[in-house]
């Protein structure tokens, strides 16, 4: 198995660090496993996060999203335990985590188990029902998708678990129903409800092309993102604010009494026109909320065939659009977003196509489309201006659309 190389178009500088390739990352990976385990692993299986570049908090209201997975990846090397007596079957370690963890598949409650390695023994149990039992394993997790930054670490690793388990059990699993599969370890071990963008991109990540995700049918349409002369620059504004924690139920919530008075069966199927008609019986705030999913699921639409026809201006006034209304509308910006969003409209006329925050909100990263020859200006000016107006140090890089997953080695 080759690995997906990487374009030479990347960038490397003060503020934008050259990409890991994968694999590096595969052996940085191998290297942990034999430090912890002794010796080299038998299977290796990749996984990449993504990011996506418009159509937010439009999964679970059957929209269209707009993702692409990204050259980070979760990396997991595994092998067959030696013949010593273990107090159960599997042994887990990430680099992000000190504690080694022991999963059985038989464990009456995960809520024993670390909440990392809940995701783990979530897809185990998915792959054991589906008759696909991975059996006693050394597992060592290594990874480069930031965790709890809106790029899906969470899906990379549940994607890369499933994958090694097609490695080690010799037989693979259609990629929808792993994508599945792997969404559901996420509703029921880690209790998040989320939608299935992050699962599709990881599984199905293709180089060079964002992916046109529709959310009702689970179709995919590609969309060719290769012109060099663009590139995807992620800023992660390294903050996380942990509100209540119930803020993504309840616009989810929210979402579902909207639909139920529009009469509708999800937001997908409301238009601006139904949503102003009623809207004098609607609280103000649902108002805002539908005005947030019904335009953004109409601006992803049109993103796409931007893209696809290197539209650069439209696509970008798209982009600005999301943001403005998931800032306003939807209310899951914040203050660190908000003013990479801003840097990014302050740069010279043509450098930036587009900027909007991505993932779910409340911190962690904007996505943009920058103009190559400006990437490095561009970069330094939002760097050193959130880092001067928050006292954040910000970390950038960019990426090109990525394969998805895959095996490495089995
Ligand atoms: P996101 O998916 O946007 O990164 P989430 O909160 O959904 O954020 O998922 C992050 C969680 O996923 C982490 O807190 C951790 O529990 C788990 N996770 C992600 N990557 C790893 C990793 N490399 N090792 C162990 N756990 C991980
Ligand atoms: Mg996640």
């Amino acid at each position: 198995m080759t690995f997906p190389s990487t374009p030479s178009t990347d960038h490397a500088s003060a503020v934008i660090p050259a990409p890991v390739p994968l694999a590096s990352l595969v052996n940085r990976a191998q290297v942990g496993f034999e430090d912890r385990f002794g010796r080299s692993p038998r299977w290796i299986a990749a996984a990449p996060g993504r990011v996506n570049v418009i159509g937010e908090h439009t999964d679970y209201n059957d929209g269209f999203v707009l993702p692409m997975a990204i050259q980070r990846y979760v990396v997991i090397a595994a092998d067959r335990p030696q013949p010593t007596s273990r107090p159960m079957p599997i042994r887990l370690s990430s680099s992000a985590f000190e504690q080694a963890e022991w999963i059985s598949l038989d464990h009456t409650s995960h809520k024993q188990l670390a909440p990392w390695a809940r995701y783990v023994l979530g897809v185990l149990v998915g792959c054991r029902d589906a008759g696909m039992e991975a059996g006693a394993l050394d597992m060592l997790v290594d990874s480069n998708v930031p965790l709890g930054g809106g790029l899906s670490s969470s899906a990379a690793l549940e994607v890369a678990t499933a994958t090694l388990v097609e490695a080690v059990t010799g037989r693979s699993m259609p990629p929808v129903d792993k994508a599945l599969l792997c969404q559901q370890a996420e509703h029921r071990f880690a209790g998040v409800p989320c939608g299935i963008m992050d699962q599709f991109s990881s599984v199905f990540g293709r180089p060079d092309h964002l992916m046109l995700l529709d959310c009702r049918t689970a179709e995919i349409t590609p969309v060719p993102l290769n012109d060099p002369q663009v590139q995807v620059l992620i800023i992660n504004t390294n903050v996380k604010h942990e509100l209540t924690g119930g803020e993504y139920a309840e616009r989810r919530d929210q979402c579902e009494r909207v639909a139920k008075a529009l009469g509708v069966h999800s937001l997908r199927d409301a238009t601006l026109d139904l949503l102003v008609d009623r809207s004098a019986a609607l609280q103000p705030v649902l108002v805002r909320r539908a005005r947030h999913v019904i335009g953004e699921i109409e601006r992803t639409r049109q993103a796409a065939q931007a893209i696809a026809a290197g539209d650069w201006g439209r696509t970008g006034q798209l982009m600005d659009a999301s943001h403005a209304s998931l800032r306003d509308d939807y209310e899951v910006s914040c203050r660190e977003l908000d003013l990479l969003v801003e840097l990014a409209g302050q740069q010279p006329p043509g450098a930036v196509i587009g900027s909007r925050m991505t993932g779910g909100g409340f911190g962690g990263c904007t996505v943009s489309l920058v103009r190559s020859e400006h990437l490095e200006a561009v970069a330094h000016a939002i760097h050193d201006g959130y880092r001067n107006q928050t006292g954040i140090e910000p970390s950038l890089f960019t990426t090109r659309p990525a394969a998805g997953a895959h095996i490495v080695r089995g």
